[in-house]
């Protein structure tokens, strides 16, 4: 069977998962192709690609970076349109130039798009794990109300999803949430490269050693969400909403050789896994495919090569970044909303070396306690509280500068 043919928007195109998505867009030449290409600032790199896949639509988030992007188009002699800001990116997702959108720009700043490709009705391969962390509700309804299939695009869930039967029985929609005789999802972590440390031991690292992750090879934020455990307490939020599972039911296992992806756990004593080499190439065929496989360039996994799988239990005195993200899910509300903007100022700061290491959960853990959570019932309220932790969380870096001093 051939592959589907799909018009493609890559969001974050210039990133670890854009790249990633645009090397399996390559190896399909006659059915998928990419008609939108987007990125935050890197007018070069964005240039680079309109170059080697030929989109109908370039995006640059930044306006500073349009008349480069227009210019070298022209200079080039591309037929690409070109375009910036996020109200043009929103409105490409929406419209007929694709039927499937990558979602994998960094952070909150993916919201408007993952959002709009979901109530466009696309398939959404979502990699964006942040824009669920903090509307996860509002994105799964429009998506289930417009009929969007999502994909997720994180290791973890595309495990999780293969392992569903409901979603194996895929066709063009597969509901991830509706699946009976699921007794627990088990996320697997591979500690980062800080696993076996104490806290104390944590005090003096750097942002290199941070972002030098053991097994995967990622952009610099979900790096040190990686590090901090924050990104699996992230994933325990998103894993959620997707599946419908209250976080009672998700546990999070340390697997340091990265070959089993998750595991799922049904009520008759059957678990199922998904295992794999750690490249994003696998989780995007799936996306591209669903429910059909399709070559990704990833070799299959050699077993014996590997000889060992082991799993451990989570330190969470050394890492509280994966309690406090338990906790604002148990919270509720806009708990979750709080918590992803205060660790994305937190991290930031930490890559700018303006706060150690232990200042992102001592951070994020302050501005939960300032910012005791409401309900989340619309998208200006969970905006609203995402800018009020913005706020605290730089202001606590203002005041405390001694206190989280690098
Ligand atoms: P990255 O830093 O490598 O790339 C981010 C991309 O987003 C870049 O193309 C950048 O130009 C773009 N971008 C940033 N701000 C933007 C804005 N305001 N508007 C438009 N574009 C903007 O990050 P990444 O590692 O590719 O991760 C992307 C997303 O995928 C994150 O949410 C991450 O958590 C998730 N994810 C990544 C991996 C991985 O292996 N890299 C795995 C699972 C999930
Ligand atoms: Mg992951």
């Amino acid at each position: 069977m051939s592959t589907p043919a799909r018009n493609i928007a890559v969001l974050g195109a210039t990133g670890s998962i854009g790249t990633s998505a645009l090397d399996v867009i390559a190896r399909h030449g006659d059915n998928l192709r990419a008609t939108v290409l987007a990125a935050g600032g890197k007018v070069d790199a964005l240039l680079a690609l309109c170059e080697r896949h030929r989109p109908e639509h370039a995006v640059i988030a930044d306006e500073a970076g349009f008349p480069a992007l227009r210019e070298g188009l022209r200079e080039r002699g591309l037929a690409t349109q070109a375009h910036c800001g996020d109200q043009a990116l929103v409105e490409l997702v929406s419209s007929q130039v694709c039927d499937t959108v990558v979602a994998a720009i960094v952070g909150a700043a993916g919201l408007a798009s993952t959002l709009a490709a979901a109530r466009a009705g696309k398939r959404l391969l979502l990699a964006n794990k942040e824009s669920l962390v903090l509307a996860g509700e509002l994105l799964m309804q429009a998506a289930h109300e417009a009929g969007a299939c999502i994909v997720p695009i994180d290791s973890e869930h595309n495990a999780i999803f293969q392992c569903l039967p409901t979603a194996q029985t895929g066709g063009e929609r597969a509901d991830t949430r509706a699946h009976a005789g699921l007794k627990r999802i088990l996320l697997t972590a591979s500690g980062g490269p800080f696993r076996g440390r104490t806290r104390s031991d944590l005090t003096q690292v750097t942002p290199e050693q941070a972002v030098a992750h053991p097994k995967w090879s990622m952009g610099p934020k979900i790096s040190v969400d990686s590090a901090t455990l924050m990104n699996k307490g992230l994933e325990v939020i998103e894993a959620h909403h997707l599946f419908g599972v209250e976080g009672e039911r998700i546990e999070v296992l340390v697997h340091p050789q990265s070959l089993v992806h998750s595991l799922v756990e049904f009520v008759d004593g059957s678990t199922l896994a998904q295992l794999g080499l750690p490249d994003m190439r696998t989780a995007l065929a799936v996306g591209f495919g669903w429910p059909q496989r399709i070559e990704s360039g990833v070799a299959g996994l050699d077993l014996l090569a590997h000889g060992r799988l082991d799993f451990e239990r989570p330190d969470l005195e050394a890492f509280p970044c994966l309690r406090l993200a338990f906790e604002a899910l148990a919270a509720g509300g806009t708990a979750p909303a709080v918590l992803n903007a205060a660790n994305e100022v937190a991290v930031s700061a930490f890559l700018q070396r303006r706060v150690g290491f232990l200042a992102i959960p001592a951070l994020v853990e302050d501005t939960l306690a300032a910012l005791p959570p409401t309900p989340a019932s619309s998208l200006a309220a969970l905006r609203e509280a995402d800018t009020q932790a913005r706020r605290h969380a730089e202001q606590a870096i203002g005041h405390a500068a001694q206190a989280y001093r690098a």
